[in-house]
């Protein structure tokens, strides 16, 4: 059997669509239906990716015309990307959220306005430009692996949709992407979680110019909310579906309080702006890689960010530059 094909049960495969980048593979879920598959995720459109669908399609006996429906958990270029290329060969109707659509369109659409806007926002928070300019020529070249771009049907939370024969609950899972989906299969009690929550690794969560300020407390909250789910398997988006849903999220949290509460203290010492606390939270190293480095500071920009709405840190503005401090010593000053 192809080394990217996994058996689950009901007759379902895990598909390691390979990535170009540190998460090596993103986890596509093909899902047998009376009529031809429902492809969960296809991932991002590279050749390798490409030749690693013809191969398990071969291996299966699945043509292009055997894909019913594709499903994208979210809007992410690792799980959207390949879905226009997949449309065109199968004609499958594309389904995800309208406001995880709307983003797609913003950050890929004729007249994207998201590299500027990501680039004024890392200036004023203390990124050299060279940096800057790295990570937004790093952005154009995600273009052409998104391309090209699937019409798309609307799925909304609170919605059910019929997958593999059994009916699945739509919840809505903010935060590491805005218009994001869980899948909830009752009976089974399995969770498709996208991104949401992963094994093993931290699910990223960026400030997005355009979107909540504070997107760190609609995660925490949805992490908190995912608890009323019993789960016993949940089927993430990258790395292997895993069981103790609920422990996971529990260490999820304890992940961002522990980061938070760190981030404080840095900033307890000395003012810092984000680009500063990012190099302490995360090494300088990451100036070689701006892929990495521009979810880093978005990382560091959301724990700001929440620090800030519960008072935690206070920024002050000058010569272009937000510095933050914790709101403790403010309060102590005054
Ligand atoms: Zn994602």
């Amino acid at each position: 059997m192809s080394r990217y094909i996994i058996q689950l049960p009901e007759g379902w495969l895990q598909v390691k669509a390979p990535l170009p980048f540190s998460l090596k593979w993103v986890n596509s879920y093909v899902i047998p239906e009376h009529k031809g598959y429902t492809i969960v995720d296809p991932g991002l459109r590279t050749d390798e990716t490409i030749a690693v669908w013809r191969e398990v399609m071969e291996e299966r006996g699945i043509l292009w015309a055997d894909i019913s429906r594709i499903v994208l958990t979210h809007q992410h270029p690792d799980h959207y990307g390949l879905s226009g290329y997949m449309q065109e060969r199968s004609g499958a109707p594309v389904y995800m959220s309208s406001r995880a659509h709307a983003y797609a369109r913003r950050l890929w659409g004729e007249d994207s306005d998201y590299p500027g806007a990501l680039e004024t926002l890392f200036l004023q928070h203390g990124m050299p430009d060279a940096l800057v300019g790295d990570i937004t020529r790093n952005l154009s070249e995600f273009v052409s692996r998104v391309s090209p771009q699937p019409v798309v049907q609307y799925i909304e939370a609170g919605d059910e949709l019929r997958l593999g024969d059994r009916l699945w609950q739509l919840i809505d899972a903010p935060g590491h992407a805005f218009g994001g989906l869980c899948f909830y299969q009752r009976e089974l009690r399995w969770m498709i979680c996208g991104d949401q929550v992963l094994p093993h690794i931290t699910p990223n969560v960026s400030v997005v110019p355009g979107e909540e300020r504070d997107p760190l407390g609609c995660f925490l909250q949805s992490l908190e909310e995912l608890k009323a789910w019993e789960v016993s398997l949940a089927l993430p988006g990258h790395r292997d579906p895993f069981t103790g849903f609920r422990e996971r999220l529990e260490q999820l949290q304890g992940h961002h309080d522990r980061r938070l509460a760190a981030m404080e203290e840095l900033l307890r010492n000395s003012a810092m702006n984000a680009f500063e606390l990012c190099e302490s939270s995360f090494g300088s190293h990451l100036r070689r890689n701006p892929h990495n480095l521009r979810f880093a500071m978005a990382e560091t920009l959301a724990h700001l960010f929440h620090l800030e709405g519960k008072g935690k840190a206070v920024a002050t503005f000058q010569d272009g530059v937000y510095r933050y401090l914790a709101g403790r010593d403010i309060c102590s000053i005054n």
